[in-house]
């Protein structure tokens, strides 16, 4: 029997290349050479996540096999007492993903081959389209369709859109202000208008962001219904959950959820009861690469499909981790892309690429991705006070980001 291989550092890495605070995890392992990396990315509370590794994680994990993936997620995730919260999972995650990435490596196979091996070559994509107004967006929409891609979510003004006559009380304080009504106006009118300018071949998808109140949600899934998106997106907050009953017996528009979910008891009800087509936590929120899974082959079940979180504030490494579970699930759906730059792509190798909206994985050992810490460490993260959550309504009140 050979020997065993444990766990003896556990190294938590920040970098800021591309506007996103990344938290990346390294386990280093008693054999020469052997580590694994892992996403911890709670971007907005990254301290949060870097001492809950440093401080309560790492001391738990370190001499431990890291052969015991499944055991070592299970007793961290209960050694807290208090669990499934943003800080704890994100940090879990990280030591999750990179055990993963060690057994891959340790076994000379990319991850998804653990995983039960490939459904498929490739993950399809979709990009993000925007505009200030809808004829932008189908310039934008345009510009994509010449990439090939397939499939191509459409926003006006980003989330929440772009005002036109938002008529504040005086005092009102700063914040990012929107409309939720005049929001629904405008984006069903640039829907419509797109479907008819691009013809019925590409999808399209709308993210609402949970900007709306649940039933001018209702309202706008049923007015998109006849242009046929390929999903709408967190439609309604993780907090209105039970709505998605009323929506669901209104309307055939396919309902995607769940970047924000943290907890089960949030995704199972949604999932057994049938209520949303495609099931799209950030992985590392919800504990790596073990629990995503295990809800995988859960939706799975219920034909429910998968669609992670993948914009820029999923870590490449996270990236490369949604990729092994996309190849692998038998009920993938689409991922997400946010179409990383070239100093992206240098610090961390092997970050999948795209073409013609493909994600291909490049099928080495573990989740075939590496980072250059000499360079991350030259962009190193800034502390701020973010503006684009602090969301207001007309009247200054606030609203969910
Ligand atoms: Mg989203």
């Amino acid at each position: 029997m050979s020997e065993i291989v444990t766990i003896q550092d556990v190294k938590t890495i920040v970098t800021q290349p591309a506007g996103s605070r990344l938290v990346i995890v390294k386990i280093i392992t008693s054999e020469p050479g052997l580590y694994g990396l892992g996403c911890a990315t709670f971007t907005q509370r990254f301290h949060a996540v870097r001492t809950a590794i440093e401080k309560h994680l790492k001391p738990f994990v370190m001499g431990r096999d890291v052969d015991r993936i499944e055991e070592i997620w299970q007793m961290s995730m209960i050694n807290g007492y208090w669990r499934n919260g943003p800080v704890l999972n994100n940090a879990i995650s990280g030591v999750d993903q990179a055990l993963w990435d060690i057994k891959g490596k340790r076994a000379g196979m990319p991850v998804y081959q653990l995983l039960g091996g490939k459904c498929r070559e490739a993950a399809d994509t979709y990009a993000h389209a925007n505009g200030r107004d809808k004829y932008e967006v189908v310039d934008s929409v345009r510009h994509f369709m010449a990439q090939d891609y397939r499939h191509i979510r459409v926003q006006m003004g980003g989330y929440g859109g772009q005002s036109e006559s938002i008529q504040k009380p005086d005092g009102a304080p700063d914040g990012a202000y929107y409309h939720p009504r005049e929001y629904c106006r405008r984006m069903c009118d640039m829907i419509e208008h797109v479907r008819a300018e691009i013809g019925p071949e590409i999808e399209l998808l709308h993210d609402i962001h949970e900007r709306l109140r649940p039933i001018d949600a209702i309202q706008f899934a049923k007015d998109v219904e006849p242009f046929k998106l390929f999903f709408l997106e967190d439609a309604l907050a993780p907090e209105d959950n039970a709505y998605f009953h009323h929506m669901r017996a209104q309307c055939a528009t396919p309902l995607a959820m769940g970047e924000l979910f943290n907890h089960p008891h949030e995704w199972m009800p949604l999932i057994q009861e049938r209520l949303i087509d495609f099931i799209r936590m950030h992985v590392s929120q919800m504990g790596g690469i073990t629990p995503a899974r295990n809800v995988a082959a859960y939706a799975n079940m219920y034909n429910v499909r998968t669609a992670w979180h993948g914009p820029g504030d999923t870590s490449p490494v996270g990236h490369a981790a949604n990729l092994h579970l996309d190849l692998w699930a038998p009920n993938f759906g689409i991922q997400e892309w946010c179409r990383f730059n070239d100093l992206v792509y240098d610090m961390f190798p092997g970050l999948p690429e795209v073409r013609q909206g493909y994600m291909y994985p490049n099928d080495n050992p573990g989740l075939g991705i590496d980072i250059d810490e000499d360079l991350a460490a030259k962009y190193p993260p800034e502390d701020e006070i973010i503006q684009w959550t602090q969301t207001r309504a007309p009247d200054g009140s606030p609203m969910r980001p």
